[in-house]
């Protein structure tokens, strides 16, 4: 497209930024801030991978630590949405923490069905990347010595797992992966496990899988695609991977100050999306950084039908 003739737009892809999970545990840090004003209230970890969140809830008071045993016995810890392990559980017990738990329901169902093949001894594959926290806290709900969880990121790891017990083989997955790279995968271990468990969905949640499915569709109009959403943010970054395996260039950024000049050169078409953990604020300081920059006229592109609503802990209704 040529820029001098062509209109610059804004693609705005439709569903975008917080879902219900980022929702839920940043209202119950806040509740618990409120609630507890004359304490010093612990999070363990980023509550949800925004720096933007993380550094506004900072302002506010809140401490973040990346090791429990950091926290003071007897002191309120809040778990971030990306939940822990068993042995973090076990160890905010030993030190008569209050715990407030802001895990994602979607990444506890996860948690639970991994605790009961735990319990049956079964052996599991979680595919999923290694060192993410989320990761990290759903292996760890596995505790059965007689068992196996085996971690794999795609289907090229397959071939390296150690021996299994293939009867009641079981697969989860992270909650935030690529839709189409995961279902790759998943179709591998099926080949090579034919006595595999099959369950009809694997674990990516609702707002990962909506939230693609608008990048893609953005991707495919546009000459640009911008992702708001923190580097360290699992479900950003796949937004920014889905928009390129479409043949769309793309960034993901913090906010608009991360933009280049040379980022806009012979673009005429801006698309812009939100990671779950990406706060709406930012997609508009965005917009208005890319109005002062020649592009005028903005198309929301989809629509957000999500209604998935999760109940707060009873202690903070
Ligand atoms: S991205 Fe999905 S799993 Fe993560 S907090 Fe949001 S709804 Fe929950």
């Amino acid at each position: 497209m040529n820029s001098n003739t062509v209109s610059k737009k804004i693609l705005l892809a439709s569903p975008r930024g917080f879902c219900a999970g980022v929702s839920r545990a940043i209202a119950i840090v806040e509740k618990v801030l409120e609630k507890y004003n004359n304490d010093t209230v612990y999070v363990l970890h980023e509550v949800v991978h925004n720096r933007h969140v993380v550094e506004n809830l900072t302002n506010k008071g809140i401490v973040f630590v990346e090791d429990i045993n950091e926290v003071p016995n007897e002191s309120i810890i809040i778990f971030s949405a990306h939940g822990v392990s068993a042995k973090v559980e076990q160890i905010a017990k030993d030190k008569k923490l209050k715990v407030f738990d802001a895990t994602c329901p979607i990444v506890d169902r996860v948690h639970r069905k991994v605790r009961r093949l735990s319990k049956e001894g079964h052996d599991v594959i979680m595919i999923g990347h290694a060192g993410h926290q989320e990761v990290e806290g759903t292996l760890g709900q596995y505790t059965n010595p007689n068992g196996k969880i085996c971690l794999i990121v795609n289907s090229d790891d397959i071939e390296s797992l150690p021996k299994l017990k293939e009867e009641n083989l079981n697969f989860v997955t992270q909650t935030t992966l690529s839709v189409d790279e995961t279902k790759e995968c998943i179709e591998a271990l099926q080949q090579k496990f034919s006595t595999i468990e099959k369950p009809n969905i694997n674990d990516i949640c609702y707002a990962t899988q909506n939230r693609q499915l608008a990048v893609k569709t953005v991707a495919s109009m546009a000459d640009l695609v911008l992702v708001v959403g923190s580097q360290n943010s699992s479900n950003s970054k796949r937004l920014s991977e889905v928009a390129a395996s479409v043949g769309c260039k793309s960034y993901l950024i913090d906010d608009y100050t991360n933009i280049k000049p040379n980022m806009l050169e012979n673009v005429n078409t801006i698309a812009i999306t939100g990671g779950a953990s990406a706060p709406e604020y930012l997609v508009n300081d965005l917009i208005e950084y890319l109005k002062s920059q020649g592009y005028g006229d903005i198309e929301e592109i989809g629509s957000d039908n999500e209604k998935q609503n999760f109940k707060m802990p009873s202690e903070l209704i």
